[in-house]
């Protein structure tokens, strides 16, 4: 993927960020035709609107279907705007494309999915208007980079050279901050690997709420991203679909002139980067540290329950040895890998001892 060409014609490498921006879901002519004029207004480059919608779950809205797409036309038409909506298998694809747009996204359990990846791709090719059409392809939900470069690898076979990565985030287990997990470490290093791919960020739907909108949209301008998408709606709470992340396009003129623009290809930039991304996983290496002293103090009191002795040696020496063997497969030094589990195990053994004390010196704990 070398002889990519700007996503977009008049503005890539004109202006940083470019920005897309629109409901989540097309509802009414009049909903969309309100929002891409106060959207206009702002200057956004493209506008979004999903028409088929992938719902996890049946019975919800699934989008209004093909009787958007004159709707997106006439957003086009009327205001000049550049059009964009989503597209998830073959169906959709020849729709879009026999209806003339020219800008395409293609979603995260899309991307996920290589039979409609190739599917898609082949539709594009056999449209024969690959050359003229703009394809941003969303990180697949699971984060998966190999995946993610697959599903751009087809759009590109089919002979598409407008190409560009959105970055949405990945989904976890659980209730966390945000709604799909940044784990920028992925995008970051879908950019190393492809320098000339352009990298959107969603930060609507990694975030999940409005407040995040703002702080996500700086830290992708710090982190060299080539633009935005985000979901603007004129009533956001009244929203068919992912009401709570929407902002209004007021709230979204208010986002973007807040945004401080760095030209993050000067080393300090890029030197910046690496150390936020340093950051990040210390911290990550603090939260499975702490984790693992939380099971270790859980070994503790079984142990304390069962009158089992704090240390057993056999135990730790596999533990040493075993994490040796690994570190060393991953290309780390036996004797770093030896001093940092040593350490670690001194830190468990006193939390533990830690536990066993306290117990002594409160009779209500059961010693048994
Ligand atoms: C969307 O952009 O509205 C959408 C459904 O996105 P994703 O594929 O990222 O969930
Ligand atoms: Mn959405």
């Amino acid at each position: 993927m070398n002889d990519l060409l700007p996503i977009i014609d008049d503005i890539t490498g004109k202006k940083r960020p470019i920005i897309i921006a629109g409901p989540c879901s097309a509802e009414s002519q009049d909903q969309v035709m309100d929002a891409a004029r106060a959207l206009k207004q702002l200057g956004v480059d493209v506008f979004r609107a999903g028409i088929w919608k992938p719902r996890t779950r049946p019975g919800g809205f699934e989008g209004v279907g093909v009787v958007g797409l004159p709707w997106l036309k006439r957003v086009h038409d009327e205001l000049g705007m550049r059009v964009a909506t989503e597209i998830a298998n073959h169906s959709h694809a020849e729709a879009a494309l026999a209806f003339g747009l020219d800008t395409i996204w293609i979603g995260a359990r899309t991307a996920a999915n290589p039979f409609a990846m190739q599917e898609i791709a082949d539709t594009i090719r056999a449209s024969g208007r690959a050359a003229e059409l703009t394809v941003l392809v969303k990180n697949p939900v699971n984060p998966d980079l190999e995946l993610w470069i697959g599903a751009l690898q087809r759009i590109y076979n089919a002979g598409v050279r407008r190409l560009g990565g959105i970055h949405r985030g990945f989904t976890a287990y659980g209730k966390h901050i945000y709604r799909n997990q940044p784990q920028w470490h992925i995008p970051f290093e879908l950019a190393r690997r492809y320098p000339n791919l352009p990298i959107l960020c969603d930060p609507s739907h990694i975030g999940g709420r409005r407040e995040l909108i703002s702080p996500l949209c700086q830290q992708a301008m710090d982190m060299g991203y080539e633009g935005l998408i985000i979901e603007s709606h004129c009533d956001p709470d009244q929203a068919w679909s992912d009401a709570a992340q929407q902002v209004t396009p007021e709230a979204l003129g208010v986002i973007l002139d807040s945004l401080v623009i760095r030209d993050v290809r000067q080393t300090t930039e890029s030197l910046g980067m690496m150390r936020r991304e340093i950051d990040r996983l210390d911290n990550e290496l603090l939260e499975v540290l702490n984790r693992r002293m939380a099971v270790c103090r859980d070994v503790g009191r079984y142990k304390l329950e069962h009158r089992m002795p704090v240390v057993q040696t056999s135990r730790y020496k596999d533990i040493i040895s075993s994490r040796m063997d690994s570190g060393e497969k991953m290309g780390m030094s036996p004797d770093f890998i030896r001093n940092v589990f040593t350490a670690v195990h001194e830190e468990s053994v006193r939390q533990q001892v830690k536990i066993h004390n306290e117990s002594n010196e409160n009779p209500e704990t059961p010693a048994r």
